[in-house]
């Protein structure tokens, strides 16, 4: 076969050109699938919201190496999740929350903020919001009636993110339930409670805090919380400056002659 031959090798070239060039545009467009946010993804502490997130992790995957859990993974091509990006999954593995946390020590990016994850400079484990637990109350045996605490103790923030509430058995008339309750503003998401569940699947599950809760917005105020009036002056104000700035574009309106 004559391969010195400059015609034959440039339609060669040329067909490996266009081969690659698909195969690019089929990994390409694979991979665009895959950086599409897994909605249940859960990232290590001190994560930036997930669309600041992935514009700012390089992939490097140190966080990962410093683990010392081998808690975190980096997502692989088919895994659904953005390919490279560091995440876990607390049924394997939880967050151990190392009080002096590597995984955010070693990002070079701030990806993983360690302001997030600090006060005063010191850190503070206690301060992530990896997730949130969220209870499923078919399947969890506590609401059986059966007595069972493993979520509740094994939390390292027990009683505090997580408590176990005394219910009367209506149906018996003469026993309790003792429930486990998450307190949504603590929980850290470390996901040790779904570890510890002992039903086949675990009936408290890490989602992420932005899939678990809902949002209130700002007109609603407790008037029983100081943060609350704070927030009742602010919302005042704004609604005083978005009524004058109405009154203005009424009289502007008016002053036209526009009617
Ligand atoms: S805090 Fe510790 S256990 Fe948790 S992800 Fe970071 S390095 Fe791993
Ligand atoms: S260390 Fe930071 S930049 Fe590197 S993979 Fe982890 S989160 Fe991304
Ligand atoms: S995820 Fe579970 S174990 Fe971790 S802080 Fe929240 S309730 Fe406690």
């Amino acid at each position: 076969m004559d391969n010195k031959n400059p015609r034959r090798q440039f339609f060669i070239q040329a067909a490996q050109a266009i081969a690659m060039t698909m195969m690019g545009g089929l990994v390409w467009s694979a991979f665009l699938k895959e950086s599409r946010a897994n909605p249940l993804i859960l990232r290590p502490p001190g994560a930036l919201e997930e669309k600041e997130f992935l514009k700012h992790c390089i992939k490097c995957g140190l966080c990962v190496e410093a683990c010392p859990f081998d808690t975190l993974k980096l997502a692989s091509a088919g895994s659904g999740k953005p390919i490279g990006t560091p995440y876990f999954i607390p049924r394997e593995i939880p967050c151990e929350m190392c009080p002096d946390i590597p995984c955010v020590a070693i990002c070079p990016t701030k990806a993983l903020e360690p302001k997030l994850v600090q006060s005063d400079g010191i850190w503070e484990i206690n301060k992530a919001r990896m997730g949130v637990a969220i209870v499923d109350k078919e399947h969890c045996v506590a609401y059986w009636g059966i007595q069972c605490d493993a979520c509740y103790r094994a939390c390292p923030l027990m009683g505090e993110a997580i408590k176990l509430e005394l219910k009367r058995n209506e149906r018996t008339g003469k026993h309790s339930y003792l429930l486990p309750v998450v307190e949504s503003e603590v929980c850290t998401g470390c996901g040790k409670c779904e570890k510890a569940c002992v039903t086949q699947e675990a009936a408290i599950i890490v989602m992420p805090r932005e899939v678990a809760l809902g949002a209130v917005g700002t007109n609603y105020i407790k008037g029983w919380e100081s943060q609350d009036e704070e927030r009742l002056e602010d919302a005042t104000l704004h609604q005083l400056r978005n009524s004058n700035k109405n009154l203005q574009e009424v009289q502007d309106y008016l002053n036209n002659g526009e009617l």
